[in-house]
């Protein structure tokens, strides 16, 4: 029989999990041919997050605990929660769906991906067309941010895409073949490519209990790791800058060599001097641009990443 395992991130969400569990429940026993396994990952909870979890466990058949050490964050709370399923070797055909703990993404539309998947999708995805639980400032800021992000990056992220998808055993390996440091799911799954995927919309429900827990500081500290992570354009800035610094400053001092060659009168030497002064400001610039081009071409091979990911398919 197939698989699901539903990896749930958890972070202080003592008031969610036990109604979270009870509607997925509800929700996937009308799935035929497949069975699933609740993955909570307690990334760390301060409040009685764990407690509830045991407490759920001993209630219901299929749930996996994974109680991280420390708090390290959603996005390695997934990949815990992702390596756990790859390393059951599950036999059969088996995907791995993510989701949140405070019912902002519905156990309804969980269900529905799973279904997809059954019949036949490998990569499903889902768009939120809204979410009740940020305001007008919070949504802003996010255009800004996937704005800023899109056009300086090299790999594509699409806008209102969150961490809510399902993925079959094939994308879990490429995914988990991705050996990054900092990781960002969604910037990962694009790297691998979105051709094949299956959207589904939804409108995200203000978070059942408790708070969110990414503040400005927490989300700018993702908007500088997707930048790094898939761009080495901010490096490529210094070389542009030096060169064009170069150039206009190099026009400037020919220009006032020359007018003060076929000027009678002799000029003072400032715009000479400042010339010179930008000109060689410029150059270390431009050679410090150059070294940046080395550890961009560093940071990409250290991050040893498949070169390709792809299907060989057969005549059959
Ligand atoms: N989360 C986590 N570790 C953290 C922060 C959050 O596992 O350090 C979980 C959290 O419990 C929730 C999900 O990640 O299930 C999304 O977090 P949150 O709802 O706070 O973010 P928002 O929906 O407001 O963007
Ligand atoms: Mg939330």
């Amino acid at each position: 029989m197939k698989k699901v395992y539903i990896i749930i991130s958890t972070y202080n969400e003592e008031g969610s999990v036990g109604m979270l569990t009870q509607s997925l429940e509800e929700n996937l026993s009308t799935i035929q041919n497949c069975s699933y396994e609740l993955v909570f990952v307690n990334d760390g909870s301060k409040d009685q997050t764990f407690v509830k979890l045991l407490d759920l466990q001993k209630i219901y058949q299929n749930i996996t605990i994974i109680n991280q050490s420390k708090n390290f964050g959603h996005e390695l709370a997934m990949t815990a929660g992702m390596n756990y399923a790859v390393e059951q070797n599950f036999e059969n055909e088996y995907a791995v769906l993510f989701m949140d703990a405070d019912m902002q993404h519905p156990p309804e539309v969980a269900a529905e991906l799973i279904r997809l998947w059954l019949a036949g999708d490998s990569l499903v995805l889902t768009k939120r067309t809204d979410n009740l639980d940020k305001g007008f400032r919070y949504k802003m800021m996010g255009n800004l941010y996937y704005w800023i992000l899109n056009g300086i990056s090299d790999v594509k992220i699409p806008r209102n895409m969150p961490d809510f998808r399902l993925l079959d055993k094939k994308y879990v390996l490429w995914m988990s073949s991705l050996n990054e440091h900092d990781r960002m799911f969604r910037g990962m799954l694009s790297l691998i490519g979105l051709t094949n995927a299956t959207i589904i919309n939804f409108e995200a429900p203000k978070r059942f209990a408790g708070q969110s827990n990414y503040n400005f500081l927490n989300l700018y500290k993702l908007a500088i790791d997707s930048v790094i992570q898939f761009s080495v354009k901010p490096l490529r800035i210094a070389s542009l800058i030096g060169f064009l610094g170069c150039v206009f400053s190099f026009i400037f001092l020919t220009v006032s060599v020359y007018i003060n060659f076929t000027n009678n009168e002799p000029r003072t030497g400032f715009l000479t001097l400042l010339c010179i002064t930008v000109f060689f400001s410029s150059l270390t610039i431009l050679f410090l641009g150059v070294i940046g081009e080395y550890i961009g071409r560093i940071h990409i091979q250290v991050k040893n990443r498949p070169l390709y990911f792809n299907d060989v398919i057969k005549k059959k």
